[in-house]
């Protein structure tokens, strides 16, 4: 078992207006924490770094990225956050008016960055298969004509995948770019796409840090591309995305902490599944979830996420998705941490 430092104890809730619970099951983070070489690029680099700007357009942490996902530097842009770079993507490929189609339910930022940026996001729901199983409509999002497509998988927030061949039939078929969103990929049996990243000129695939890799308070994401997608990317980002100390931690755990991070993905899966089991157990029937979560269709689920606040329990309500109806999205990390969720 990874042993964990509690970092929920003392810290309230990213938003104030709710009272902080003693176990936040909420945001899909890394609850095992942040990774072991960050403790260490703190203390001892930390404050050394302060007063300086970091190197524009992040060249430390390209290269780490590069090594990492085994491309060129020219293949690699980043951000603040992986919404970051979702949000310089919308604005590099598209124009005010220009429509930007997704999958329905899928990651909420997605159409707020559309809004804020003028355009026109179109929904399309994705497929119900068998077995509660979801998968693309790629007819239906292709006959958006939209110039910028937005696929995520494992999907936020049904933890379903999108087959490789619905990705690979997209991507063929798109007018212009397929953005595929992995922030949850490390927890998937596969289903990785950076191989399309790397060989087709229109699939841009973004990944983050704050997730798998435990630094979502650091706020670094980055994306893989053809080099000229991705010098579009870069285009609509200015050079000055990372903090001197989120950059060089970042750096740290690409370099140093991956198996420590395989090794929180291996067990949040693992407690994924055993909560998967005391969920079928109470007659609940959670989506088959590649994530580091699993989306629990509930009635009433407002009710019911009140209720489980009420005990110092938090995870995240939505209210009538599309194909799903009333669920509790739910994040495994630490099964004690789970337990006391579920007593
Ligand atoms: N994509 C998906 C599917 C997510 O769930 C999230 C975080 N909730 C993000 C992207 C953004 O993550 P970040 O900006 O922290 O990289």
């Amino acid at each position: 078992m990874i042993p964990f430092r509690d970092t929920y104890r003392d810290i309230p809730l990213y938003s104030p207006a709710k009272k902080p619970c003693r176990v936040d099951l909420s945001d899909n983070t890394n609850l095992f924490g942040a990774p072991p070489s960050a403790d260490r690029v703190l203390r001892e680099e930390g404050f050394l770094r302060l007063a300086r700007y970091p190197a524009g357009y992040a060249p430390d942490l390209k290269r780490a990225v590069a090594r990492y996902a085994d491309v060129a530097v020219e293949n690699v842009t980043t951000g603040c956050g992986s919404d970051d770079v979702i949000d310089c993507a919308l604005r590099a490929f598209l124009e005010p008016g220009d429509v930007v189609a997704f999958p329905d339910p899928t990651f909420v930022m997605v159409p707020l960055f559309a809004r804020l940026s003028a355009l026109k996001p179109v929904p399309v729901p994705l497929r119900a298969g068998s077995d509660l199983d979801l998968d693309l409509d790629v007819e239906g999002l292709l006959a958006t004509g939209a110039k910028l497509i937005y696929v995520c998988t494992p999907n936020n927030p049904t933890g379903t995948v999108a087959s490789r061949a619905a990705v690979e039939r997209l991507v063929d078929r798109a007018p212009g770019v397929v953005l595929i969103d992995q922030a949850y990929v490390e927890f998937a049996r596969g289903g990785d796409f950076l191989d399309l990243a790397r060989t087709r000129p229109n699939v841009l695939v973004t990944r983050t840090m704050s997730k798998a890799f435990g630094l979502a308070g650091l706020r670094v994401g980055w994306g893989v591309g053809s080099p000229s997608l991705v010098a579009e990317v870069e285009k609509a980002r200015g050079p000055y995305k990372h903090t001197t100390l989120g950059e060089a931690v970042a750096v740290s755990a690409l370099t140093e902490d991956v198996a420590w991070m395989e090794a929180c993905a291996a067990e949040a899966v693992e407690n994924r599944e055993r909560l998967r089991g005391g969920l079928k157990a109470l007659g609940l029937e959670p989506l088959p979830s590649e994530g580091n979560f699993l989306l629990v269709p509930v009635p009433e689920a407002r009710r019911v996420g009140e209720s489980l606040r009420e005990r110092n329990v938090n995870v995240r309500v939505f209210e009538g998705l599309t194909g799903v109806g009333d669920a509790l999205r739910i994040g495994c990390g630490p099964w004690p941490m789970m337990a006391s969720a579920l007593k």
